[in-house]
């Protein structure tokens, strides 16, 4: 099977997309190896999320 060894530009994690991956579609469609991986999508969704309540219980830890 083709795939694609692309770089989450968050994490830096290197992924193999394989050819019968959505992401696999848009990356060669875009001739690009850098890509944000779903964790740190699904991270940066929940950070808004976060972001947009009204209080915070604790600070960011960054
Ligand atoms: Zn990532």
């Amino acid at each position: 099977m083709n795939f694609i060894e692309a770089r989450c530009l968050m994490c830096g994690k290197v992924y193999q997309i394989a050819q019968d991956r959505q992401e696999f579609r848009k990356l060669d469609k875009q001739n690009s190896t850098t890509f944000i991986c779903h964790l740190c999508s699904n991270k940066v969704r929940y950070e808004a999320e976060e972001r947009d309540k009204p209080k915070k219980p604790l600070p960011p830890s960054s």
